[in-house]
C-alpha cells in the first residue's frame, strides 16, 4: 500500500490520537493540523513524523508524542493575543504549534545546535511569531514576562519559582514535575500571589537541566533544594 501523504497523515493523526483520545479544542486541533512536523524531524524519519510516538532529534533529547504536545497547549489555555513562553524548544514543533493560537511565542533551548536546528525548522515551516534563545529556561526570560502561558517540555524537580513569577494573573504554567521516580504533568494557575494545580498524570520527559531544574543529564541531582 502506497504511503499517505504527509497532509493525509496530519489529518490521521488528528483524528486517531487527538480526538479520540479526548482533545476538544477546536484551536488546537486546527493548530495541530496545520502545522507540518515532517520538518521537525531529521529527513530520515520524515515518514514517521505521525507515528504516535517521541523522535530522536540531536543531543539525545526527542521531539514530544503529538498527544501530549496538543495535552499541554489545550492545558495553558491562553488567548489569541497573549505572549507565550516555551522552555525546552528542542527542534521547534510545540513552538510552531503554539505560534499559530499566540500572538508571540518565545523559545528557550540549552543547546545551540538545537536553537539552530528551531531556528531553521521554523523558517522552512513559515512560522515568524517565535523568537528562540539559546540558554537556561528554568529561569525563564525575565526580559519578556509576564507571560500568558510557560510550557515546559522537560521535568523539573519541582514548578520552578521563577517561572511562577513570570506568569501574568490567570497564566498557566505547564510542567513535568518528578516525583518519587515517575513524573506528572501538572498544570499551575496563577491567582494573585497563589496557583492552584491539577494534575493531568503520568508523562515522560527529558530532565530540565538548570539552575531551577537538575545539575545533569541522568536527572541525578535537583539544582535547587
Ligand atoms: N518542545 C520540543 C521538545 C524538546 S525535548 C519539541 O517540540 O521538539 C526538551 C528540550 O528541553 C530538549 O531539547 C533539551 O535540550 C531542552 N532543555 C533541557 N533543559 C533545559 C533548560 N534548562 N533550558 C532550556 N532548554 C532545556
Amino acid at each position: 500500500m502506497a504511503r499517505l501523504s504527509h497532509a493525509q497523515a496530519r489529518r490521521e493523526m488528528v483524528e486517531r490520537q487527538l480526538v479520540r483520545r479526548g482533545i476538544v479544542d477546536a484551536g488546537v486541533l486546527q493548530a495541530m493540523g496545520q502545522v507540518p512536523r515532517e520538518l521537525f524531524v531529521a529527513d530520515d524519519l520524515a515518514r514517521y513524523a505521525y507515528d504516535d510516538t517521541p523522535l530522536p532529534l540531536a543531543n539525545g533529547q526527542t521531539i514530544s508524542q503529538p498527544y501530549v504536545v496538543a495535552l499541554m497547549v489545550e492545558a495553558a489555555r491562553f488567548g489569541r493575543g497573549d505572549r507565550v513562553l516555551d522552555v525546552g524548544t528542542g527542534s521547534g514543533y510545540a513552538a510552531a504549534v503554539l505560534a499559530q493560537l499566540a500572538s508571540k511565542v518565545f523559545g528557550v533551548e540549552r543547546y545551540a545546535e538545537l536553537v539552530h536546528t528551531a531556528r531553521q525548522n521554523l523558517a522552512r515551516a513559515g512560522v515568524t511569531n517565535v523568537e528562540v534563545f539559546e540558554g537556561d529556561g528554568s529561569m525563564g526570560l525575565p526580559q519578556h514576562a509576564p507571560f500568558g502561558a510557560i510550557l515546559v517540555a522537560a521535568n523539573a524537580p519541582a514548578a520552578p519559582h521563577p517561572l511562577k513569577q513570570q506568569l501574568a494573573e490567570g497564566g498557566r504554567l505547564v510542567i513535568p514535575v518528578r516525583a518519587d521516580g515517575y513524573q506528572d504533568l501538572l498544570v499551575l494557575t496563577r491567582e494573585g500571589d497563589k496557583f492552584s494545580e491539577k494534575n493531568l498524570g503520568p508523562v515522560q520527559f527529558v530532565p530540565l537541566v538548570g539552575e531551577q531544574g537538575f545539575r545533569d543529564t541522568r536527572g541525578g541531582g535537583a539544582g535547587i533544594d
